[in-house]
């Protein structure tokens, strides 16, 4: 059984965006496209943020960038982006929602960040993701979106750590790349972990 995981194809993520990330528009059509192919199970996440979360510089008086401890673990700040019921929040209105069938929230704890789909930076809660796609029996989860450095790398690995087989697909992700080469080094680490990298057409075809 084969699932989509779209990640984080909100407002605030596209240029222009609070958080917008060069090219992120670009990805929703390839989306679309990979949505009218055959899977089981389509499945999106949502970051989704308190107005006063502690991955936001503001919330700590310090700028985008720099970083501060939060639950022993480095943060790197960001500035305030997807906002709970933001317009920021929403998903693109380009992006084909038919077919989504459970959408999943991430960083709704003010107290951490949650860059994975599946789980909180620290593991300490589910998101729900991954029972859900156990119970659909699914074995490939195949991911999309936004970000290829952060919040993409981070759901593959917990696919690949929850026993699930990941495909990444690449041109169908854009990076922050807040350090040149930061997609590349995301890529490495994703296929290092045992995740395969494969193109949109690839999986079209
Ligand atoms: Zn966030």
């Amino acid at each position: 059984m084969k699932a989509l995981l779209i990640v984080d194809i909100q407002n605030d993520f596209l240029p222009n965006g609070a958080l917008g990330v060069k090219e992120g528009d670009q990805v929703i059509p390839v989306i679309n496209q990979l949505m009218k192919k055959d899977f089981d199970v389509i499945v999106a996440s949502k970051d989704w943020h308190p107005q006063d979360h502690k991955s936001f510089a503001i919330t700590h008086g310090k700028q985008p960038g720099e970083h501060v401890t939060l639950k022993g673990q480095d943060q790197i700040l960001w500035p305030v982006h997807c906002v709970q019921d933001s317009t920021g929040a929403e998903f693109s209105s380009e992006l084909d929602q038919s077919k989504v069938e459970k959408v999943f929230f991430k960083g709704t704890d003010k107290d951490i960040d949650s860059y994975s789909a599946f789980f909180d930076n620290e593991h300490l809660k589910s998101t729900g993701l991954g029972d859900y796609l156990k119970s659909k029996g699914v074995t490939d989860v195949y991911i999309a979106g936004l970000t290829t450095d952060y919040c993409v790398k981070y759901s593959v690995l917990d696919t690949v750590e929850l026993g699930f087989k990941a495909h990444v697909i690449v041109d169908a992700c854009r990076a922050v790349n807040l350090q040149e080469g930061d997609s590349e080094k995301a890529l490495e680490v994703m296929r290092d972990a045992g995740a395969e990298i494969i193109t949109a057409e690839k999986v079209l075809h």
